[in-house]
């Protein structure tokens, strides 16, 4: 589990920074915009996918909660993902798609 680093001025992400990425792509320090690289791209979608969707369909299956239950539950699993993204951030200044790794 690593931060970061801004690929511009190397400045070492804080959690906080870059938890900040998801709503502002800038550099805190020098303002130059990040991309995410298309590894971390994936590294960041496949575990918030696989959070949220298995726990879920296996809650869903074997268990036999509630509706609002299960939407409760589907909103805690939603935050831990989001709050482990971070980790799996990787910048570049070039913007890449998903379709050219
Ligand atoms: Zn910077």
């Amino acid at each position: 589990m690593r931060l970061p680093k801004c690929w511009s001025c190397k400045h070492s992400y804080t959690y906080m920074e870059a938890l900040r990425y998801l709503w502002s792509k800038e550099c805190p320090k020098c303002g130059k915009r990040q991309h995410l690289t298309p590894q971390s791209n994936w590294k960041t979608m496949i575990p918030t996918g696989v959070i949220l969707l298995l726990p879920g369909y296996f809650i869903r299956f074997y268990l036999e909660i509630g509706f609002l239950s299960y939407v409760y539950i589907g909103i805690g699993l939603f935050t831990i993902a989001m709050l482990a993204t971070p980790f799996f951030f990787e910048f570049t200044n070039k913007r890449d798609t998903l379709m050219d790794s």
